[in-house]
């Protein structure tokens, strides 16, 4: 059952983030999270402070220097469909369109879904586990077949988004307001890994919110593509997946991003196998070598050592499905 809390449904910005600065003030965007995280028990709020009423935070426009900009409050089903997402940003199409159930892509946001918490068992049940301020990571040494196998420290969740691997390898910017102003933050520095605070997945201080978020222009040659792979062919969350967005010019890759999810607590780059495909024509034996790059270091607990296999197929296809 969900406990009880105050509601507040803001008209603009500087109403919503003048009420997320009170002690347990909390931001509802779609709620496909949150409520299953207050029913839980996973924490608490006093007041839930819905964005549904800030129409600045709703829609994708285009920017005069051509960026893409989405407002928080886009849902996952309006980034997956829009023509020049489909067209120019294929691999967040294909990661929104990746994402959990039709419902619940209708319902979940964009900001949310970068913003939602890990699904860990341990941290969503009844665990006091380092995440939730507790001495200890109760997956280590116990089930632990979903959790990490890059990047852990002493907490191994995996980032959840397939939206969030896609806004790194797209180089996109995250927006943010709160009480002290407005900041940008490169996707690639929004998220924190444990070995910086394992209590939170961004760096999203109390107050802030995630008002926006910016694609930049792609060059001529850009190609992309999100894969996943789950346990199921229905909706659930990524084992092992790779955003991958290469530039590439007759034939011969000229830059490309790739990142991984589904391995690490945030969405995990992967700059040495990048290096084995710049410069080089994507072909079998190079998407096999960067695979191989990309799993290096893994460093898998005692019930998650197939995932390693998993990740190399996956960005080996990744990569192929591009060239
Ligand atoms: C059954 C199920 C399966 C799922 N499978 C997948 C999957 O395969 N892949 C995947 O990526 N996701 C998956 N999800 C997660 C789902 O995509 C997210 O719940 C959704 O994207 C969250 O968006 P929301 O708008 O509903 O966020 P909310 O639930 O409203 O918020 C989520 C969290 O983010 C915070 N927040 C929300 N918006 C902002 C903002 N603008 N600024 C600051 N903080 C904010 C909230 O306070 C809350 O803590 C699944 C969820 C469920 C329930």
């Amino acid at each position: 059952m969900l406990p009880g809390f105050g509601y507040a449904r803001p008209r603009n910005l500087r109403e919503a983030v003048h009420l997320l600065s009170a002690p347990g003030a909390r931001v509802h965007a779609g709620g496909t999270d949150l409520l299953g995280c207050l029913r839980d028990g996973v924490f608490g709020a006093d007041t839930v402070v819905s964005l549904s009423g800030v129409p600045y935070l709703r829609g994708i426009r285009r920017a005069l220097d051509g960026s893409l900009v989405f407002g928080a409050m886009t849902t996952l089903s309006e980034v997956a469909a829009h023509p020049e997402v489909v067209n120019g940003y294929p691999t967040l199409a294909q990661g929104a369109a990746a994402a959990a159930s039709p419902q619940l892509r209708n319902q979940g946001t964009i900001g949310g879904n970068i913003c939602q918490r890990p699904r860990c068992w341990y941290f969503r049940g009844d665990f006091h586990c380092a995440r939730k301020g507790g001495e200890k990571c109760f997956a280590v040494g116990g089930a632990n077949q979903f959790h990490c196998v890059f990047g852990g420290d002493v907490c191994f969740i995996v980032h959840p988004s397939d939206t969030a691997p896609a806004l790194v390898a797209l180089e996109a910017v995250v927006r943010i307001t709160g009480p002290k102003g407005s900041r940008s933050v490169p996707a690639e520095k929004f998220f924190v890994l444990p070995e910086t605070d394992h209590t939170r997945e961004n760096v999203l201080a109390t107050g802030e919110i995630v008002t926006e978020v910016v694609l930049p222009p792609q060059p001529p040659g850009a190609r992309g593509t999100y894969r996943k792979v789950r346990a199921r062919g229905s909706w659930d969350f990524a084992l092992t997946g790779a955003a991958v967005v290469a530039t590439i010019t007759s034939g011969t890759v000229e830059r490309a991003r790739i990142v991984l999810s589904g391995v690490a607590p945030a969405p995990w780059r992967v700059p040495d196998a990048e290096q084995v495909i710049v410069g080089k024509r994507l072909n079998e034996r190079t998407a096999r070598g960067a695979a191989a790059a990309a799993v290096k270091g893994a460093q898998p607990l005692s019930g998650n050592g197939y995932k390693v296999e998993l990740l190399r197929g996956t960005v080996e296809e990744a990569l192929l499905a591009l060239a």
